[in-house]
C-alpha cells in the first residue's frame, strides 16, 4: 500500500510513502501518521491512497507509525480543508494543524492512571514469611487485601510511603494486578460551574411559537438533506429551548452534533445549563465542552471522545467546527452575527460560513439564530436560499423592553458642558436603587478616557509605535496603547508645547465608574472589562455577586453584553452609542444596532419591565432609530439599500490585502506596481480600491499598506489571484496577507 501524505513541516505538498504490513490496518486517508523527511520524523496526514506518477517505487520511504486506530480527520473534514485552503487562499497545511489541536499532534497519550488490586490472596502463614523477609511489601499487601476495589497505585504509595519498587515485586509475585484506567477530565467541573447559580435542567413546555419553529426544524432533519435555517428570534424568545429540542432529535436519530456560540458566551453558567440539559437528554453521552482555555489534557480527551464515539455533541466557540464528530446531523450557530467566529489570524475563515459548508458536506441541518442576524444571513433567507424561522415574541409575554434615546446635545446645554451620566440616567439609577433592582451601563471602551488633548496647542498624544491615540488609565496615571500595550506616565503639561491645559476626551469604564460613584454614592458598584478582569476567576465571581444581588450597577464593556440572564436587572444605560458608529468600517451601522438591540435584550428578562436609556450625540441616526423598537426588518431595508449602492456586501464580496514592512517607500511602490497588475489581469472581473496608507498606518513600528477587491464571488477568482501572488516577485522585508471575506475593518 501507498498513501499520499500531508507533513506538518510548514510548507504545502503531498509525499509518497509505503505502508508497512504491520501497519496498515490503522492507516487509511485521513490517518495521522508519523513519516521520515530529510533525517527527522514528521507528523503528517494521509490524504490519499495511491502511488505518485513519476516516482521510482523502490525509493519511496516508509511510513513510521499511524497514531491512531482511527482517522484524525474524517473524509468531511479533510473536504473541509481542501474547501478552505481554496476559498482563503491559505495553505492547507495551516488548516490541517487548526484542525487537529495540538494536544493531539503532540502525540500525547492517554493520561492513565495505575490502579492496584490483590489477585491472589496469601494464606496465613505465607504472610509471615513475607512479613519477615520483606516487610514494605507486606504492609502493601495488607492494606489492598482490606479494599474492595482497585486502588490508586499513587495515592497507595505515598499514603504508606512506599516505593514503587515494592508493587512491582509484588506485581511479579503474582500477587498483586497492577492495570491502567483511563482518567476522564471535564472541563469546568460540575461542583464549580455550579457556584452559587441555579441551574435549571427541566425542559421548558414549548410556547405556540417555539413549537412551529421546533415542528420545521424537525421535518428538515428527518429529510436527511442539507439545508441552512436562520433562526431569528427577538431577545428573549427562548432560542436555546429551540436549539435544545433541535438537538435531542439529531442525537435520538443517532446523529452527531456541534453547538457553536462565541467564545464570550461560553460562561461556566450557560455551559452548565446546557451540559446538563444535553445530558439529561443523552444520558449515555458525554457532551464535550470545547473553548480556548482548555488544558492540553482535557482537550485531548474531547478530541478522543468524540473521534472514537464515544461522544456525540460538542459545544464549543469557534474552532469546535473542527471536532470529530461522527455521522454529523445537526450545527448549531447560535448568534450568528458574532464578528467573533472571523478568526483574526491564518487561516482567517468564518466559523459561519465554515459550518455551513460542513454541513453541506455532510448532508446535515445548519442551524443559525441570532436575534439581530448578520445581513449576508438575512438576504440568503430572503433569497430562499436558506429557511427563515421566526420568533416574533418573547417568552411568557414578557415586553420588550422601552428604549429611552438623550440627546446628549441638549444635556451638554443644560449641564453647562460635557457630562457622563445624562439626568434622566441618574433619576433612573436613583429609581432602581429605590426598588432594590438591579443596572447594567455599558460603556465600549475600557480605561479612563480615550485621549489626551492640549486645549492650548491641540496636540494628543500617540503611541509611537502604531500611530493611535493612547488612552488614559486613571488607575495608575498612565497613557496605554490598547494595540502594542506600550505604557508611560500620563502627562502632566502638553509634551509639545509645555502648557499645562490637558484635558482627556471621550469616555472609558473607568471614567463611568467614577461618574456613577459619584452621583449614586450608596450603590454597591463593579467594573468589569478586560483591565479588572485578569485574575482567572474574577468574572465569575462578579457574576455570581450579581446574579445574588450583592451588586447594584455593573458597569462594563460589550463582554457583559452577551447572552446574560438576570431577572432583577431592570434598567440597561449605554453610555456612549456613538463610539461604535464612528469606527472607519461599512459595518458600523449594523455592529451598533446589533449592540443597542443585544444590550436592550438584557433588561427585563423577569417579571417587571424593563427600561433601557441610550445616550447619543446623533439621536437620529438609523441604527438608533430602529433599535428602539428592534425593528430589524425596518433597519435591514434602510442599510441594504446603503449596501447595494456602495457596491458592499452581501451584494459583493470583499477580499482585504494587507502589506507591511519597515519602508514605507518601498510598501507604497510594490503595492502600486501589484494593483497594476491585478488590474491587467482581472480587468472588470475584480473592482480594486486602493492601495492606500491603513487608517492604523503603523503598528509595532511596521508600516501598513492596504488594498481592497470587489468581487462577484470569491471562487471564481481566487485561485487565479493567489497563483498570481505566488508568482510576484516581493521583496523579502515585505509581508503581505490576504483576508477573504474580512471582518473587522478598522
Ligand atoms: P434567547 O436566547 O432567545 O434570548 P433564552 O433562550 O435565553 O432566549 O430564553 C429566555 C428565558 O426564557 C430563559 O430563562 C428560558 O429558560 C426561558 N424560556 C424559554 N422557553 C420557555 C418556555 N417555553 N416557557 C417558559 N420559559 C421559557
Ligand atoms: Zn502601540
Amino acid at each position: 500500500m501507498i498513501v499520499g501524505v500531508h507533513p506538518l513541516a510548514g510548507f504545502d505538498k503531498l509525499l509518497h510513502y509505503k505502508v508497512p504490513e504491520s501497519l496498515r490496518a490503522d492507516a487509511g486517508v485521513g490517518s495521522l501518521v508519523r513519516v521520515p523527511l530529510g533525517r527527522t520524523l514528521c507528523l503528517g496526514v494521509i490524504g490519499e491512497i495511491g502511488a505518485p506518477k513519476d516516482f521510482p517505487l523502490d525509493r519511496l520511504k516508509a511510513v513510521a507509525q499511524v497514531l491512531h486506530p482511527f482517522p484524525a480527520l474524517p473524509p468531511d473534514l479533510l473536504g473541509l480543508a481542501r474547501w478552505m485552503a481554496g476559498y482563503y487562499a491559505c495553505g492547507l497545511e495551516s488548516i490541517i494543524e487548526t484542525m487537529i489541536p495540538a494536544a493531539v499532534r503532540n502525540g500525547a497519550s492517554l493520561k492513565q492512571e495505575k490502579l492496584l488490586s490483590v489477585i491472589q490472596r496469601l494464606n496465613e502463614a505465607d504472610l509471615a514469611v513475607l512479613t519477615k523477609r520483606a516487610p514494605q511489601q507486606a504492609r502493601l499487601y495488607e492494606f489492598l487485601a482490606q479494599q474492595f476495589r482497585p486502588q490508586k497505585k499513587s495515592l497507595v504509595l505515598s499514603r504508606l510511603d512506599i516505593t514503587a519498587a515494592v508493587a512491582t515485586a509484588l506485581v511479579k509475585r503474582g500477587v498483586v494486578l497492577e492495570t491502567a484506567e483511563r482518567v476522564e477530565r471535564i472541563a469546568y467541573p460540575e461542583s464549580a460551574a455550579t457556584h452559587g447559580e441555579l441551574v435549571a435542567s427541566q425542559p421548558h413546555k414549548l410556547n405556540p411559537e417555539q413549537q412551529s419553529v421546533v415542528t420545521a426544524i424537525t421535518a428538515q432533519l428527518a429529510g436527511g438533506k442539507f439545508g441552512v435555517s436562520l433562526l431569528h428570534g427577538v431577545t428573549g424568545s427562548g432560542k436555546t429551548e429551540v436549539y435544545l429540542r433541535a438537538i435531542d432529535t439529531a442525537l435520538k436519530s443517532g446523529g452527531g452534533v456541534v453547538f457553536l456560540v462565541p467564545e464570550v458566551a461560553l460562561t461556566p453558567q450557560t455551559v452548565a445549563r446546557l451540559r446538563s440539559r444535553l445530558e439529561a437528554i443523552a444520558p449515555d453521552h458525554k457532551c464535550v465542552v470545547w473553548h480556548s482555555h482548555l488544558s492540553e489534557g482535557e482537550r485531548l480527551d474531547g478530541w478522543l471522545a468524540l473521534a472514537t464515539g464515544e461522544a456525540r455533541v460538542v459545544v464549543g466557540a469557534r474552532s469546535a467546527i473542527f471536532a470529530p464528530v461522527q455521522n454529523l446531523k445537526l450545527i448549531v450557530v447560535d448568534e450568528e452575527h458574532e464578528p467573533a467566529y472571523k478568526q483574526d489570524e491564518t487561516p482567517r475563515y468564518h466559523g459561519r460560513d465554515v459550518a455551513v459548508m460542513r454541513a453541506k458536506l455532510n448532508g446535515a441541518l445548519c442551524l443559525l439564530g441570532s436575534a439581530t442576524p448578520s445581513l449576508e444571513s438575512f438576504v440568503n433567507a430572503q433569497a430562499g436560499r436558506y429557511q427563515l424561522l421566526e420568533l416574533k415574541q418573547r417568552v411568557d409575554d414578557r415586553k420588550l423592553p422601552h428604549i429611552d434615546v438623550v440627546d446628549m446635545k441638549i444635556e451638554v446645554m443644560r449641564q453647562r458642558g460635557l457630562t457622563t451620566l445624562s439626568r434622566k440616567l441618574v433619576d433612573a439609577m436613583h429609581a432602581r436603587l429605590e426598588r432594590r433592582e438591579q443596572a447594567i451601563l455599558f460603556i465600549n471602551r475600557r480605561g479612563y478616557s480615550s485621549s489626551m488633548l492640549c486645549t492650548k496647542c491641540g496636540h494628543s498624544e500617540e503611541c509611537v509605535h502604531c500611530s493611535i491615540t493612547m488612552t488614559y488609565h486613571r488607575s495608575d496615571e498612565t497613557l496605554r496603547c490598547h494595540l502594542c500595550a506600550a505604557q508611560r506616565a500620563a502627562p502632566v503639561r502638553c509634551p509639545a508645547c509645555g502648557a499645562p491645559e490637558i484635558r482627556w476626551r471621550g469616555l472609558g469604564t473607568q471614567r463611568v465608574e467614577e461618574a456613577v460613584r459619584r452621583v449614586v454614592p450608596r450603590a454597591r458598584i463593579e467594573r468589569m472589562d478586560t483591565d479588572t478582569m485578569t485574575k482567572k476567576n474574577r468574572f465569575r465571581e462578579i457574576l455570581s455577586d450579581f446574579r445574588i444581588g450583592k451588586i447594584d450597577i455593573l458597569i462594563g464593556t460589550q463582554m457583559i453584553g452577551k447572552g446574560l440572564d438576570f431577572p432583577n436587572v431592570t434598567l440597561v444605560g449605554l453610555i456612549d452609542a456613538d463610539i461604535s458608529m464612528h469606527i472607519p468600517d461599512f459595518r458600523a451601522n449594523e455592529r451598533t444596532f446589533q449592540l443597542l438591540v443585544q444590550v436592550a435584550g438584557r433588561a427585563g428578562r423577569g417579571d417587571r419591565a424593563g427600561e433601557v436609556i441610550v445616550q447619543t450625540f446623533t439621536p437620529q441616526a438609523e441604527a438608533i432609530q430602529f433599535s428602539r423598537h428592534a425593528d430589524f426588518a425596518g433597519f435591514a431595508a434602510a442599510e441594504l439599500k446603503l449596501r447595494r449602492d456602495f457596491h458592499y456586501p452581501p451584494y459583493r464580496h470583499l477580499i482585504h490585502h494587507l502589506f507591511r514592512g519597515p519602508n514605507p517607500e518601498k510598501l507604497k511602490f510594490f503595492a502600486e506596481q501589484w494593483a497594476k497588475l491585478v488590474e491587467k489581469t482581472f480587468g472588470t472581473r475584480v473592482e480594486l480600491r486602493g492601495p492606500a496608507p491603513c487608517p492604523i498606518e503603523k503598528i509595532k513600528d511596521e508600516y501598513r499598506w492596504q488594498l481592497w477587491y470587489f468581487v462577484e464571488g470569491v471562487t471564481k477568482i481566487i485561485g487565479e489571484l493567489s497563483q498570481l501572488r505566488d508568482g510576484f516577485a516581493w521583496p523579502d522585508d515585505l509581508t503581505q496577507v490576504l483576508d477573504v471575506d474580512p471582518v473587522n475593518l478598522a
